[in-house]
């Protein structure tokens, strides 16, 4: 999909921070929130992007997504950078934290007001009504930009991808959604706008994460288009489920990774994405039996793992 507009030749401007990659080359990532301490879902989350990214003579980069401020989780930031060192993944680059970014995301934001791409809004989640569909009612009213929430506009238009795991995904955003949030009331940047800021500046190329965030990449594809960025390569993990037959996350708390076990987890995780056995040693030699084993093919093709693997 492409898209001509101002934004979009903003974006040249940008491309000059860009990672210095060959766009010909694998690039994927490890992007976690800290809004809790990793578990053993993340787990997957991260052997798969780095096995697939190394298994492709990729890079492999880490990015706290951390915007949110008020969900951020006491010392889960700390967490994940010692989960990283315990199972002896290396990025490819220093590990970046958005809240550092806050003014790159504005100045897009500002962008895309210059072109009317975006535009102020005063309704509240409650006059949305149940299904949640915005509408579009304050698309005309022109408010302020500061105080309010700030739209992006979608078109009423199918978008597909085809995700290397769960086959084609399309949806119509005008249709089942609506004008999305990029940044909301409180000030707070929205994930949406800077996970496909950071994904394009950062040079990446192939996104592999867990089936929750499946919903999402529709929003992400079309805001990426509306700035000129390429587009990226799917692929959208089976999530692993509790006992109970709910995702492991951290509103389901969800049990912290034992960074004393990492050898074992690891090869739980390995398991859990249906992949050749490898024999418990450090995690790195694992990793690298893993990397030379990896076969996307055995990973199940569905939203949710069966079973539980810890
Ligand atoms: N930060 C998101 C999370 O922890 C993942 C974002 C992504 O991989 O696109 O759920």
């Amino acid at each position: 999909m492409t898209v001509e507009n101002s934004s979009a030749k903003h974006s040249f401007a940008l491309a000059q921070q860009r990672n210095d990659v060959s766009l010909t080359r694998y690039s994927g990532r490890f992007a976690p929130s800290p809004t809790g301490p990793l578990h053993f879902g993340s787990l997957i989350t991260a052997v798969a992007s780095y096995c697939d990214a190394k298994a492709h003579q990729g890079s492999w980069l880490v990015r706290i997504e951390d915007t949110d401020i008020p969900r951020i989780y006491p010392d889960s930031e700390a967490h994940i950078l010692r989960a990283i060192d315990a199972f002896q993944f290396e990025a490819d680059d220093t590990i970046i934290f958005q809240k550092d970014r806050l003014d790159l995301y504005e100045s897009v934001l500002h962008q895309l007001q210059q072109d009317h791409l975006v535009y102020a809004c005063q309704c509240t989640r409650k006059m949305l009504g149940s299904n949640h569909i915005y509408t579009g009612t304050c698309r005309e009213l022109n408010l302020p930009f500061d105080q309010h929430a700030i739209r992006l506009k979608v078109s009423d238009q199918e978008i597909c991808f085809d995700d290397r795991l769960q086959g084609t995904h399309c949806s119509n955003l005008q249709r089942d959604l609506g004008d999305f949030v990029l940044k909301r009331r409180d000030g707070i940047i929205n994930y949406q706008l800077a996970v496909v800021i950071d994904d394009y500046l950062q040079g990446m190329t192939h996104v592999v994460r867990g089936a929750d965030l499946l919903d999402n990449t529709e929003r992400q594809i079309w805001l990426g288009s509306v700035l000129g960025y390429p587009q990226l390569e799917y692929m959208h993990l089976p999530l692993a489920m509790n006992d109970q037959g709910q995702k492991l996350s951290k509103q389901n708390l969800a049990q912290a990774l034992d960074l004393n076990r990492a050898s074992e987890l690891l090869q739980h995780a390995i398991r859990a994405l249906h992949q050749p056995e490898v024999d418990l040693d450090t995690p790195k030699n694992m990793l690298i039996q893993a990397i030379a084993q990896w076969d996307i093919q055995s990973i199940p093709h569905s939203l949710q793992l069966d079973g539980t693997y810890l």
